[in-house]
């Protein structure tokens, strides 16, 4: 640690006002990163936790997908977030709404004024779907829906069984999405229901994406080269959806070329969206964010021990942080472990000890029952966790293990702080 402002040891000492309640540890999200850090910290044996989430229910959101391709029940994906807050964790059932890192102090949507010793930052991410001129009414209409929202991820479904062939339209937004495979992903497997039914024949299907490539890790860029050629997908690249029309059911992109940006119109019979995505609004404006450049709006937090490099006594991980690496759970099965061990040391008025390599996994359904597991790291180096298994293919035991596997891996492992 360089030149901190305050150190960690001087901010236990903070004396806490009238009417402020104070925790020793306070984690801000209950999802994915805030249950499974409260967990393993309850298994180190730290006291004080409390959790501010304002949500009933605690979502598994990676088998949306699954759902959307008609191959999951939305119903196997919530569970109540009571049955995952660790017991003697106290849970704050509310909205944090201003963070001041100086005063260690965080107010919450409903008045309360909560002070910590140490800050756990980890909200999320905010889907921004008015980012998109016209996505909220084409949301209502038979033909537009999206994966990224649990009351959505069934219709998708639906409208994919009512698709008697035509333009099937997915999109990828401009900007950091949590899992970044998940827009194709659904698409793939749109086109293979598309064969299977016989209906490919009478059917394009289009990716509209702002990204300049199909995936940013070459090794698997270049087997998802191969799947986008065998369903004769039509890439759009550096296409970012800016407006629909529902009425005439017209998708707008934003298409950058050499020369400028260009208005492009792709009519559409079904589309499947991926809205912007950004930092909570609250953490854009609170100092534990970057103020402007290419990171703006995400929480700080150093790559290798997830500290603040302004606080030390606030860790940030998962999609609200600015990890340059895909935002995903499994990134944040591999980044908890860090996190906590990195914040007991501090707790102890030590160096933070642990390093995080970057490791994150998106697991790219292909087909119905084929998947390609891409494991990288910082460097984009395929970072395989099964040994001697080919994973830069295309496999069925993949698929296998994340429609059953991966989810009892999630409520009974690593929510528990067990893996
Ligand atoms: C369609 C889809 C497919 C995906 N597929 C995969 C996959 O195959 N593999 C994979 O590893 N990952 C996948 N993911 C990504 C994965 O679900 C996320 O990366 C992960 O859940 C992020 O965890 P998090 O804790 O950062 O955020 P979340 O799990 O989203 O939790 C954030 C929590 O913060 C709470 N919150 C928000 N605002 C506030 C506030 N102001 N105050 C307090 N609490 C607040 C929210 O209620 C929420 O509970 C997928 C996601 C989607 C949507």
């Amino acid at each position: 640690m360089s030149s901190l402002p305050h150190s960690p040891a001087k901010s236990a000492a903070l004396s806490v006002a009238p009417g402020v309640e104070h925790h020793r540890v306070l984690i801000v999200g209950g999802g994915t990163a805030g249950i499974t850090v409260a967990a393993r910290l309850k298994r180190a044996g730290v006291d004080g936790v409390a959790i501010i989430e304002p949500s009933t229910h605690h979502y598994y959101q990676p088998l949306w997908t699954l759902v959307g391709g008609g191959a999951a029940d939305i119903a196997s994906t919530v569970r109540p977030q009571a049955d995952y807050i660790p017991q003697g964790t106290r849970w704050i059932q509310d909205w944090a709404a201003e963070v001041d890192p100086v005063r260690h102090q965080v107010r919450t949507r409903g008045g309360l004024c909560l002070s910590y010793d140490f800050l756990v930052v980890a909200p999320g991410i905010q889907l921004d779907w008015d980012k998109v001129r016209g996505l909220r009414e084409a949301l209502e209409t038979p033909y537009v829906s999206s994966n990224y929202d649990f009351r959505l991820a069934p219709k998708t479904w639906e409208m994919v069984r009512a698709f008697k062939g035509g333009t099937a339209v997915f999109t990828h937004p401009a900007g950091p999405v949590k899992c970044a495979g998940a827009p194709q992903k659904i698409m793939y497997l749109v086109a293979d229901h598309l064969r299977r039914t016989g209906l490919a024949g009478r059917s394009r299907v289009v990716f509209g994406s702002a990204a300049k490539a199909i995936f940013g890790v070459k090794p698997f860029a270049e087997v998802l080269e191969g799947v986008v050629k065998r369903y004769a997908i039509e890439t759009r690249f550096c296409h970012n959806l800016v407006e629909i029309r529902p009425d005439s059911r017209e998708a707008i992109f934003a298409a950058t070329t050499d020369t400028g940006t260009e208005q492009v119109t792709i009519p559409y019979d079904m589309m499947h969206v991926t809205p912007p995505q950004s930092a909570p609004d609250f953490i854009k404006q609170s100092p534990l964010a970057h103020a402007s450049g290419p990171n703006a709006g995400w929480v700080k937090a150093d790559k290798h021990t997830l500290q603040h490099p302004d606080h030390p006594n606030v860790f940030a991980l998962g999609d609200a942080s600015d990890l340059p690496t895909s935002r995903t759970g499994a990134a944040i099965r591999a980044q908890a472990p860090v996190l906590v061990e990195n914040l007991c040391a501090v707790m102890r008025g030590q160096t933070p000890p642990a390093r995080y390599d970057g490791y994150a996994s998106c697991p790219l359904v292909t087909a119905y029952g084929k998947l390609l597991l891409a494991e990288f790291d910082y460097d984009g180096k395929p970072s395989p966790s099964i040994p001697f298994l080919n994973t830069l293919k295309e496999r069925r035991d993949m698929y296998w293990l994340k429609k059953y596997g991966l989810p009892r891996l999630y409520w009974d492992g690593m929510l528990r702080g067990r893996a």
